[in-house]
């Protein structure tokens, strides 16, 4: 790398990291490297690169040069040793699984999290043996309940979605080394501008980079983070071997959209503050759950841990589902889609949409009521989102 970033801002860290001008024509991005293989000098040079005498590229799921410069990027910005980018988010998600579990060894999980990371636990990984435990991992005396002597994995995703529960990540590390087991934390809904879990004593975080690193709604991926060279090597491994990895040319493209992380994030994050304390005022709604509000009941929490409070809001709307259906019906700005992190606002509703596959008592259980409104600000302009809320709460 050319400049060192040690010491400077996040701004600077998100344009820089990963900075590696092309050495034979000076490009300043990255050049696309789109091969599958790399060609040896001579029989010594092609042993010596695969038995790691010398560093060199021999097979593109292996490692890539371009894919390399986003890996280096992102494990800049999240102070780790290194990173592994992945062709989805699921696919960090499982292969985190696969790393730290096995027949015989138990997880303990966040109840909210995701939905496919749960039901690739629940309905796959269990074919194989494996014991999971999800719990709600913003009361740690659940946490500690819920370990046993064989957990071997604490995974945790704060703020979790769509409830915008938190989860204490340094006690949560405390409790996952007590017992001996590996904290991993999905970071998704922060990005590493507004929440770094490995400073915070996590081993291992992870990415859905579909959503806020890449940022413009065009490419699906993911990316694990290690703290150390031996979780690094593991999960790597691990990756290499089963070839969930990530194509040259969707690297350059997240590579592309995470030079702007910084500005977009923070734009959204101003954003979601002003339309979060509107909606509050609001005498159609019942109620709103965002990290900056002082109503959060973890707001100290949220202040304590993170580096801002994000951009995305749940709120419940009067008159349950079917108030909800006339918001999502009549808001023009805000478009009716599953997803977020994208410069554009997205609004869903997760009991019939990303959360459908969850049965009905235990998505209660987690606090996703029927009329719950999941909304993903985006960077537009804050008076035009708050008046196309207005006009649309009007019609209930
Ligand atoms: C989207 C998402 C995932 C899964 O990522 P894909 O890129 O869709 O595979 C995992 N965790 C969180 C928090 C997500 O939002």
């Amino acid at each position: 790398m050319s400049l060192d970033l040690k010491g400077k801002g996040i701004n600077t860290r998100v344009t820089h990291a990963g900075e590696n001008p092309d050495s034979i024509h000076g490009s300043v991005a990255v050049p696309i490297y789109q091969t599958s293989t790399f060609k040896f000098r001579d029989a010594d040079h092609g042993a010596r690169c695969f038995n790691g005498d010398e560093k060199g590229y021999v097979y593109t799921r292996i490692g890539n040069p371009t894919i390399n410069t986003f890996e280096e990027a992102v494990t800049e910005l999240e102070h780790g040793f290194g990173g592994i980018a992945t062709a989805s988010g699921m696919a960090a998600v499982s292969s985190v699984y696969m790393t730290y579990l096995g027949a015989g060894l138990h997880m303990v999980g966040t109840d909210a999290v995701y939905g496919s990371s749960r039901m690739v636990m629940e309905e796959e990984f269990s074919r194989f043996d494996v014991d999971y435990s999800f719990v709600d991992t913003s009361d740690l005396d659940k946490v500690r309940q819920a370990m046993r002597p064989n957990t071997k994995l604490l995974y945790i995703e704060t703020p979790a979605n769509p409830t915008i529960k938190l989860t204490d990540i340094a006690a949560c590390a405390e409790i996952a080394h007590d017992h001996g087991a590996i904290l991993v934390v999905d970071n998704t809904f922060m990005s590493p501008v507004l929440q770094n879990p490995l400073e915070l004593g996590a081993d291992v975080v992870l990415h859905s980079i579909t959503k806020y690193i890449n940022g413009h709604t065009d490419v699906v991926g993911g990316v694990i983070i290690a703290k150390t060279e031996k979780d690094f090597a593991r999960i790597k491994g691990v990756i290499n071997s089963t070839g969930g990895t990530m194509d040259p040319h969707q690297s350059w493209l997240v590579l592309r959209g995470m030079r702007t992380l910084s500005l977009r994030v923070k734009r959204g994050e101003e954003n979601a503050q002003k339309l979060a304390e509107f909606l509050e005022s609001h005498p159609k709604i019942d109620w709103v759950r965002y990290p900056g509000l002082k109503s959060h009941p973890q707001h100290d929490l949220a202040t304590r841990q993170m580096n801002g409070y994000g951009s995305m809001i749940s709120f419940e709307v009067k008159g349950g589902v079917e108030g909800g259906k006339i918001v999502l019906n009549n808001v023009k700005i805000p478009q009716l889609a599953v997803s977020l992190g994208g410069y554009e606002s997205l609004i869903q509703h997760p009991a019939s949409m990303t959360h459908h596959n969850i049965p009905e008592a235990e998505r209660l259980e987690a606090g996703i009521t029927d009329g719950l409104v999941r909304i993903a600000v985006g960077t537009e302009d804050v008076e035009d989102l708050q008046a196309d809320l207005e006009q649309a709460l009007a019609l209930i």
